[in-house]
Formats: C-alpha cells, sequence, structure tokens
C-alpha cells in the first residue's frame, strides 16, 4: 500500500514514515502543501491514501483535500491537525476527509485509523490477495502456492512482497522497469536504473528454489509478465 504523507513537523513526519514503513507501507513523505498537490495530481503515483496535515506551509491540508475532491478524486483522506473544537472537526469533513486524528496520537492509534479506512473504502487491500494458485498473505509476509499439488509458503522481504504483488494485480500483463520503479520506490529517492533487475533477480530466486520457475518471464526491450493460467 502506498501512502502519501504530507507532514511538515520533521520529528513527527519522520516518526509516521518509520512506523507505516515497518508495517509495510510504501510511504512518499513531503512537508509542503504545494509540493503534495504535484504528488497527487499526477498520474503515474496511485496512492492507496493520504495523511494530510491540516496547518502547512503552501496549500493547507484542508485545501488539498477540497480540490482533490472537486477533481472527484476518491483518493482516502486521514487528516491531523491539533485543531480539536467541533467546528475543526466539521470543515474537515465538510472538505471531504474519510477520517480525523488529533494531535498528540498514538503510533498504534494512527496504525488503527488506516485500518479502519481499509475496511471502509475498496480500494485498500484485504488481508489477502489470490491470483490464479498464488496467495498474498499480507498479515505474515507470504506468498502460498499450489504447485503439483503441494503447497508452499515462501517468506519475502518487503520489497519482493510488493514486487509481487504488483505482478499480481497485472497478471497476463507486460508490465515495464518504469511502471514498475514508479509504484514502488519512493519518488526523492535516488534510483539507480537497475534496481528493479536486481530486485527480480532476488524475486526470482526465491520463487525458484520452491518450485516455481519460470513464473515471471522476460520480454527483452519490453519489460516482464507474470504468466498465471486462470
Ligand atoms: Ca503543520
Amino acid at each position: 500500500m502506498r501512502v502519501l504523507l504530507v507532514e511538515d513537523e520533521p520529528d513527527l513526519g519522520a516518526a509516521i514514515k518509520r512506523t507505516l514503513t515497518q508495517h509495510k507501507y510504501l510511504v512518499d513523505w513531503v512537508l509542503d502543501g504545494n509540493e503534495a498537490w504535484a504528488y497527487l495530481d499526477n498520474s503515474w503515483t496511485q496512492y492507496t491514501v493520504a495523511i494530510l496535515d491540516w496547518m502547512l506551509p503552501g496549500i493547507s491540508g484542508l485545501e488539498l483535500c477540497k480540490q482533490l475532491r472537486q477533481n472527484k478524486n476518491p483518493l482516502p483522506v486521514l487528516m491531523l491537525t491539533a485543531k480539536d473544537t467541533m467546528e475543526d472537526k466539521v470543515a474537515g469533513l465538510d472538505a471531504g476527509a474519510d477520517d480525523y486524528l488529533v494531535k498528540p496520537f498514538g503510533m498504534a492509534e494512527l496504525l488503527a485509523r488506516l485500518r479502519a479506512l481499509q475496511r471502509r473504502s475498496p480500494q485498500f487491500q484485504p488481508q489477502q490477495l489470490s491470483v490464479g494458485n498464488l496467495t498474498l498473505d499480507y498479515g505474515n509476509s507470504t506468498v502460498s502456492h499450489n504447485f503439483q499439488a503441494d503447497k508452499q509458503v515462501i517468506l519475502l522481504t518487503n520489497k519482493e512482497f510488493q514486487l509481487l504483488e504488483y505482478f499480481m494485480k497485472h497478471p497476463n500483463q507486460i508490465v515495464t522497469s518504469e511502471q514498475i520503479r514508479y509504484q514502488l520506490w519512493e519518488v526523492s529517492s535516488e534510483t539507480m536504473s537497475n534496481v528493479v533487475a536486481a530486485q527480480m533477480r532476488l524475486l526470482r530466486r526465491k520463487l525458484t528454489n520452491s518450485g516455481c520457475a519460470n513464473l515471471i518471464e522476460t520480454l527483452h526491450g519490453l519489460g516482464y509478465r507474470l504468466n498465471l493460467t486462470p
């Protein structure tokens, strides 16, 4: 799950990013409302949820939320703010926010709110994703497959998990390295061009070692394809 975090307090932003990353979210963190809009208003990065601080340099979190809704963007929004009067909560919800968290809050509560949004929103993922004979389990970061009637469970790292999830959401389609890089690596990170190929090697090695060779095909000059029979 990819999260856009917009929080201008460096310590809080870093703490949230660290917590979410530990819980397998991929987080793009920006500190400024104008920059946040550039992240939200593009078609090449798809977020599962946005966490918007209310008071920001540039465009406020409230305005960001209004602009999203004016553009008919249904992205779930969790607002963060120190304001805790009833009027402010109403303004936040009127602007189209899905939920509201008053500072200071504990990370356990933030995670619980995200899970609650997850249950409400069809854009969020369920506990498992099954395609063909592959099943990804979000709870314990594994993929299992029934290969020749023999069930194998493979433990994946965060990045391997995200990579396989991306393929399972685009089965039997050619996906390019560029697409994978844009979706799975932070926009701000200095990503080298071979990072996708390196991660692909690690994922393939695990799949091959568990009897699942040739699941992901390389189409030279085009990209990769997860081949699954429905
Ligand atoms: Ca702020």
